[in-house]
């Protein structure tokens, strides 16, 4: 497995409601600590100076704008759901500033979902000033771009298959409720591993943490960063305290090097 120079930043960590939930009474949705407020799920990575976004959902705009990312190479789609793929319009500035359509990879039915859900993208005459998307469709092999090899991990999401990404020595998946065995071995060696972590309570679709810890312990990553968490995972500053040595509870604008 190659190694890169990684730098990654955590753009989003909430579920797909985000944290705070909307009308919620609960202590966590009213933290005045900014680790406790989650936009839906998103990760920047500089891989040897190229720069990739895992999802754009619903808060992509803000997350380029609050992270200060002017420039971006290409997007990895890990599943169709609104919360990784409503912010896609917002790329608008980048093929406006570097004159040509972002590449995207996402898989065959990610792909139909996304030639659906922006149709308009796709017309035989777009309306002027429509985003720019050239998409392309990846399978469980790896492939090359820019010179990085991007291992797609096949995860499933209660019984929708999606993709988590190995790059190098990093690892990222969200959304997964089971990872079937040959994917655990493609993530052997994982230095870095970021997966999500609901909340406590196991839920039908998402991991809790009990789950993903188990997977840490076989796993044995140097770090392992905990994502895509709801309002139970708890407060920040308590949730982090009970976690093994080498698992952190990611929060929004937590930077990684590796
Ligand atoms: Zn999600
Ligand atoms: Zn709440
Ligand atoms: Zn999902």
């Amino acid at each position: 497995m190659n190694r890169y120079s990684i730098h990654g930043i955590f753009l989003g960590t909430g579920t797909s409601q985000g944290v705070p939930v909307i009308g919620c009474e609960c202590a966590v949705c009213h933290s005045s600590d900014s680790r406790d407020k989650r936009l839906r799920t998103a990760f920047f990575l500089d891989v040897d100076g190229v720069h990739l976004v895992i999802d754009a959902g619903c808060d992509f705009r803000q997350q380029m704008l609050t992270n200060n990312i002017t420039s971006l190479d290409a997007l990895l789609i890990t599943h169709e759901h609104k919360d990784h793929l409503a912010g896609l319009d917002d790329i608008r500035p980048f093929n406006f500033m570097r004159h040509e359509a972002m590449p995207i990879f996402a898989e065959q039915r990610v792909v139909d979902a996304i030639k659906r859900e922006y149709s308009y993208v796709f017309a035989e005459h777009p309306y002027p000033g429509s985003p720019m998307m050239n998409v392309q469709t990846i399978t469980e092999e790896p492939f090359e771009y820019e010179g990085i090899t991007i291992q797609p991990l096949r995860v499933l999401h209660l019984n929708l298959p999606i993709f988590g990404y190995r790059i190098g020595q990093f690892a990222y998946i969200t959304d997964a409720s089971s990872i079937p065995p040959e994917t655990m071995a493609l993530l052997e060696g994982v230095e870095c591993l970021v997966i999500n972590s609901l909340r406590f309570e196991p839920h039908y679709s998402h991991f809790c943490v009990s789950q993903v810890l188990e997977i840490i312990q076989t796993l044995q990553p140097k770090q392992a960063y905990l994502t895509h968490c709801s309002h139970s995972m708890g407060f920040y500053a308590e949730t982090s305290k009970i976690l093994p040595p080498n698992v952190f509870l990611a929060y929004d604008g937590l930077k990684i090097d590796l």
